[in-house]
């Protein structure tokens, strides 16, 4: 039977057809919305004022606490209040080293290669258990707002966000409660909510967003056509935000006060203190030309020229990534249609001023940039939903992804900067006589090693019935889902055998990492071309090694002893070759061989011909 119930803010009858939420989980403030009358509405609290929820959590021995009244601990209690721990999803201690003064809880460092643990007390948790938590914050939120139960959601993450990060994203959903229906990217999330590719006959549009949040900036150009949007590029930095523009005035105040940051830093409740004070000053600055405040007894200020002039290489910073992002997308600002601002830092003047004039045109700013990327993920539920037709939405993989051939080569099958959902296959073969299994390792880069790039998982292809080498046909499929999830299935196509395995790497990328090997891919063309040659003509070289070894063992009675001696001899240069690093040595051995015998061959060859005259057979290839 159906159940009915009254939502009285609103006067509306909901009936117990579900309700699928939209999640902006960030790194400073998380919000909830869902549609209301076909438009988005973002989840105010209980005193019917904020949407945003601190993404803060502090523990005590009353339980958890997530949001605002966390956020209130920063100050007193800062070792067991957690913030910014969207920066920790799908980690490891070591990409976090460098940043560790950065958090003022305690980051677990036992094991360097595993994703990070942050100690609470004498208890640990994982970055996805405390993310969970943020978003049972959320669901409670809405479902009071509802009277109902809502289990199903969409989650925004950022366009770069790798395979772990947005798995590590769906677990926590999944630990909260919630049936994660798609991951979606936030600047895809902010077009949606300003309308773009919502109508029907959409013409091609291209658009940039530029989300400067509290901790991360990143820029993304998108092209979106016939309700297809697609991830042209992404740029930005994951160290850069609202944040910084906060440790500017502090430094400033410091400087001010003859104090250095170290005696600060070893005091955690006064640099908290300080921390909200020039929060507090940037805001107003936002809006008001100077600010005074009280800190530890003393009166600081600052003008919006001191704080704009000092803040100017940060502003500039987020202006190269835009010019990168263009670059890379091959695109001029001319081309851009419309520039969107998303974040709770694009509220400074002097952000909006920067980034139209580096557009040449006016931003669109009219919503507000905190709420922008939930409402959009409202939308995209509502899309899932069934109640939004002809939207579809695409995104890119970020690095290249392939497995690993002979000689510990990469062979890429869907390359950087596909569209996503892809699919892409290719077909291999076994080298040895008789080969059972294959051994199919799956990898994440750009160089043409593997050892360079990362191992996303591997899996055994076995029961591949005995047939000689290079005969099997091996086809090999990725299949990437619409979240960027990797499925990779191997067939032997003569026997059937089959196998399949989901990618779900242990230990992800972090974007450092990813644009480190991006850079060093590019640095090292060069070397790798060479390091590939060599491999490729040993590889090649062992091939004939091989084949001029059954050569002369299948025709005994055809070759002279000193033919098959000299054979023989040849061989095994080309096999010393093999064990040094001279390409051209290599070559040059193969082409003697090759040269010596490929009269013999042509003799072989011709015998076994006029031999089939006589009504014989061929002898099968050696
Ligand atoms: P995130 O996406 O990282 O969770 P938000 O988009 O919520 O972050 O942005 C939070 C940042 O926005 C904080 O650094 C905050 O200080 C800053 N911010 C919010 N309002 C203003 C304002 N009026 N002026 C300047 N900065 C602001
Ligand atoms: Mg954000």
């Amino acid at each position: 039977m159906a159940k009915f119930s009254i939502n009285l803010k609103s006067g509306k009858i909901d009936s117990d057809k579900e309700t699928i939420i939209g999640i902006d989980l960030g790194t400073t403030n998380s919000l909830v919305a869902y549609i209301l009358d076909g438009e988005p509405v973002a989840v105010k609290d209980k005193d019917g004022k904020n949407t945003l929820v601190p993404s803060v959590i502090h523990f005590s021995e009353q339980g958890v606490i997530v949001g605002t009244k966390a956020k209130e601990k920063l100050e007193s209690d800062p070792q067991n209040t957690i913030y910014s721990i969207k920066r920790l999803l799908g980690k490891s201690f070591n990409d976090l080293k460098e940043q560790q003064g950065y958090f003022g809880y305690e980051i677990l460092d036992e094991d360097e290669e595993r994703l990070v643990k942050i100690k609470v007390d004498d208890r640990y948790f994982s970055p996805i258990e405390l993310s969970a938590e943020i978003l049972k914050e959320l669901k409670q939120r809405i479902e009071t707002e509802l009277e109902k139960t809502v289990s199903k959601a969409v989650i925004t993450v950022p366009a770069y966000f790798n395979d772990t990060q947005r798995q590590a994203t769906r677990d926590a959903g999944k630990l909260a409660g919630l049936e994660v229906l798609r991951i979606v990217n936030e600047p895809t999330a902010a077009s949606l909510a300003y309308g773009i590719g919502r109508t029907e006959e959409s013409q091609e549009e291209i658009v940039a967003v530029y989300d400067l949040g509290g901790g991360t900036f990143d820029i993304s150009i998108l092209e979106i056509n016939d309700g297809v949007f697609e991830v042209l590029a992404t740029n930005g930095d994951t160290y850069l935000g609202g944040d910084d523009f906060d440790r500017k005035i502090i430094q400033f105040w410091l400087d001010q006060m003859g104090k250095d940051e170290k005696t600060l830093f070893a005091d955690k409740e006064s640099m908290q203190s300080i921390r909200l004070l020039a929060e507090k000053a940037k805001k107003t600055l936002s809006i008001n030309d100077d600010f005074t405040g009280e800190f530890e007894g003393r009166s600081l200020t600052i003008t919006k020229t001191q704080f704009e002039s000092m803040c100017s290489s940060l502003v500039e910073k987020t202006i190269e990534a835009c010019q990168n992002a263009l670059s890379d997308a091959e695109i001029s600002t001319k081309e851009i249609d419309k520039v969107i601002l998303v974040g709770g830092s694009t509220r400074m003047p002097m952000i909006k001023d920067n980034v139209s004039k580096f557009f040449g045109r006016p931003v669109h700013d009219k919503l507000d940039p905190d709420e922008v990327v939930a409402l959009g993920a409202a939308i995209q539920a509502d899309i899932l939903a069934g109640n939004r037709k002809n939207i579809l939405l695409l995104d890119v993989t970020p690095l290249s992804l392939g497995i690993e051939t002979l000689g510990g080569l990469m062979d890429t099958i869907i390359p950087r900067n596909s569209k996503v959902p892809a699919k892409a296959g290719r077909n291999y073969t076994t080298s040895v006589d008789g080969q059972k299994n294959l051994k199919v390792s799956v990898f994440q880069g750009e160089r043409d090693l593997v050892l360079h790039n990362r191992k996303l998982g591997e899996f055994i292809l076995s029961g591949i019935p005995p047939m000689p080498a290079g005969i099997p046909k091996i086809e090999i499929n990725f299949i990437l889902d619409a979240d960027g999830i990797l499925l990779v299935k191997a067939k032997e196509l003569r026997s059937g055998v089959e196998q399949e395995v989901e990618i779900r790497s242990q230990y992800g990328l972090s974007e450092e990492e990813m644009a480190l090997m991006l850079l060093e891919s590019i640095k090292n063309a060069e070397s790798d071309m060479k390091t590939r040659a060599l491999l490729e003509a040993k590889v090649e070289a062992e091939n004939i090694i091989l084949s001029a070894k059954k050569f002369v063992q299948n025709n005994t009675e055809l070759l002279t002893l000193e033919e098959a001696e000299q054979t023989r001899f040849l061989t095994t240069a080309l096999i010393t070759a093999t064990k040094g690093n001279d390409k051209d040595a290599i070559n040059k051995a193969m082409q003697t061989l090759n040269e010596y015998t490929s009269p013999l061959a042509h003799r072989v060859m011709d015998h076994a011909i006029s031999k089939a005259m006589k009504g014989k057979e061929i002898p099968p290839a050696s």
